[in-house]
């Protein structure tokens, strides 16, 4: 039996068994961990509260030496976001990034202490009543997809590559070649299905591409440079990542 100590944010819970869960941890030095808690489901385990979606808690975990499996042994809780269980929108916001952010941490290939602190620094965000969640949301899928190697080309056009200034007319987004495309006919001939690109919506990704991770989120849109973003990003995720994610649709029946 190992010990191991782990700062982490649950990502999903699985009922198992009687009343066990299976819990996918993302944790910033050992990734995504899988790791069960025995009688977590039981009105009086300690582990009910700290075993649930978006816990976010310092966990004791136990490894079997022969399986290589994680067992919870016990939990202390780092923060509460309460918010996020008061409000089904934002409830629906967290549970959209929580599985786009599994999808993204499950590639060894990345580096998860900048997923584990974007995950952290979005879920504060998303809790705090004075932040718009669809905002959050669109701003968190952009870095993300920077962070797992999918920056879009935003300086230059991505096909010609002449520099674009930032008040640009006509530049759109082209979401095959992953960048912005210039106005020109050649280049919007050969750049595939383009979306329109707000002045604004570029500046904005770029700061969202660039920006230290504690200001991610200060910063503001007009409504429309809203849109904009909210539709490339959109499109764009579901491209880079090749799946369809149909949480967000739940907003609609709200
Ligand atoms: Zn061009």
């Amino acid at each position: 039996m190992e010990h191991i100590k782990v700062r982490g944010i649950v990502l999903r819970e699985v009922d198992y068994r009687e009343a066990d869960r299976i819990l996918e941890i993302l944790t910033a030095e050992q990734g995504l961990l899988s790791a069960s808690a025995r009688g977590a489901r039981r009105q009086k385990s300690p582990l009910l509260p700290t075993t649930q979606f978006l816990s976010f808690c310092d966990y004791e975990l136990f490894r079997n030496a022969r399986t290589g499996q994680f067992t919870v042994d016990a939990a202390e809780r780092v923060a509460d976001f309460r918010l996020l269980r008061e409000s089904v929108e934002r409830l629906v916001c967290a549970a959209h990034m929580a599985e786009l952010m599994g999808d993204a941490a499950r590639d060894d290939h990345i580096d998860t202490p900048d997923l584990y602190r974007l995950m952290a620094v979005s879920l504060a965000t998303l809790n705090r009543v004075d932040r718009d969640p669809m905002l959050v949301v669109r701003a968190f899928e952009f870095r993300l997809m920077c962070l797992i190697g999918f920056t879009p080309v935003l300086d230059n056009c991505a096909v010609c590559g002449i520099p674009l200034e930032a008040e640009s007319a006509g530049v759109r987004f082209g979401l095959a070649i992953c960048g912005a495309v210039c106005p020109r006919p050649s280049c919007a001939a050969r750049s595939g299905e383009r979306l329109p690109l707000e002045a604004g919506t570029l500046a904005c990704m770029r700061y969202l591409r660039d920006t230290e991770l504690e200001r991610l989120y200060s910063f503001q849109l007009e409504r429309k440079e809203f849109e904009s973003l909210s539709d490339i990003c959109e499109r764009f995720v579901e491209n880079q990542m090749e799946k369809r994610y149909s949480k967000l649709d739940l907003l609609a029946t709200l």
